[in-house]
């Protein structure tokens, strides 16, 4: 390859590159699409999971309180045997035990309707949270459904997007020195997309290293491709392309 052929080679290179690097990206934000998907579902998933476990809880102080006012009523039910029973002993021992069960009895009931009170405040406490939940759920839901729509959409463009970059490499990698091409395309695997580098203040601008100064003359002459020693990427001059 002659000066000029190798100059307009690696200007063809440098734009090849600088769609590679595109393409790259636009590969990691598709890769990214279903990822987001999924953990904002997830975190939708975890809300509706935190209002059923909020309505079990609710379910279960109803059916606490519910065990209580039975305990209650059965109490109730024991205070009116006992206060029939208040006629019919026959000793004073009897009648103060009677009396003693009766306040027990009463005490204990007094105590079980503080509990329902309490509960029925949890409860309340309780329904009002939920309800504030479940309307923000609606808004969450609305919310992930618009997000899940953009997404999608820009998933869209960047799929068209990624199809137009690689038509135009295509059409630019049919139009250069095939052995060079393959040439960048082994060391731009290897070295994570960066495979064609300018001399930049006398150093490789892959890896920085200095470049010795008959390479980098040869290099500004743009007679051969050559190569970092160190790092193995192909160097360029800019001042030469430009
Ligand atoms: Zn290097």
């Amino acid at each position: 390859m002659g000066k000029d052929e190798l100059i307009a080679n690696f200007k063809i290179l440098r734009q090849i590159q600088q769609i590679d690097l595109e393409l790259k990206d636009i590969q990691n934000q598709l890769n990214n699409v279903p990822v987001n998907i999924t953990k904002w579902k997830t975190e939708l998933e975890n809300y509706k999971k935190e209002i059923a476990d909020d309505k079990k809880e609710i379910e279960k102080l109803i059916l606490e309180i519910k065990e209580k006012e039975i305990e209650v009523s059965s109490n109730q039910e024991a205070l009116k045997k006992y206060n029939s029973q208040l006629y019919a002993v026959k000793t004073n021992k009897e009648y103060s035990s009677l009396l003693h069960e009766i306040d027990e009895t009463k005490r204990k009931n007094s105590h079980i309707e503080d509990q329902i009170l309490e509960l029925m405040e949890k409860v309340d406490f309780k329904e009002k949270a939920a309800k504030e939940k479940a309307q923000k759920l609606s808004a969450l839901q609305e919310e992930f459904e618009k997000k899940e729509r953009e997404e999608k959409e820009r998933e869209k463009f960047l799929n068209e997007e990624f199809a137009k970059k690689s038509k135009e490499k295509e059409e630019m990698a049919a139009g250069m020195d095939q052995s060079l091409l393959a040439k960048y395309q082994r060391i731009s695997k290897s070295k994570d997309g960066l495979a064609l580098v300018a001399i930049t203040e006398n150093s490789c601008s892959g890896c920085h290293m200095e470049i010795p100064p008959q390479t980098r003359n040869e290099v500004k002459l743009c007679s051969k491709t050559l190569t970092c020693e160190r790092c193995g990427r192909i160097l360029y001059c800019k001042e030469s392309l430009d």
